[in-house]
């Protein structure tokens, strides 16, 4: 499983970097992925934070 973030979108609200800082960081005043595949265990903790980003700004590939 792979994920992205679309800069031009992101709000750099945390969120996602607070719900798995494993996957994601704060680059500057948005947020990046810093994993090139998804660890198993942390796949449902992404799907998670995808659906929570509150401008939708994370793409999940299965
Ligand atoms: S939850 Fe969404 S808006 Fe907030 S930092 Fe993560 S990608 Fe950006």
């Amino acid at each position: 499983m792979k994920v992205s973030v679309d800069a031009n979108t992101c709000t750099g609200c945390e969120l996602c970097c607070d719900s798995v800082p494993d996957v994601f960081v704060m680059d500057g005043s948005v947020a990046r992925v810093k994993v090139d595949a998804v660890p198993a265990e942390l796949q449902d903790a992404v799907r998670d934070a995808a659906g929570s980003c509150p401008v939708q700004a994370i793409q999940v590939t299965e």
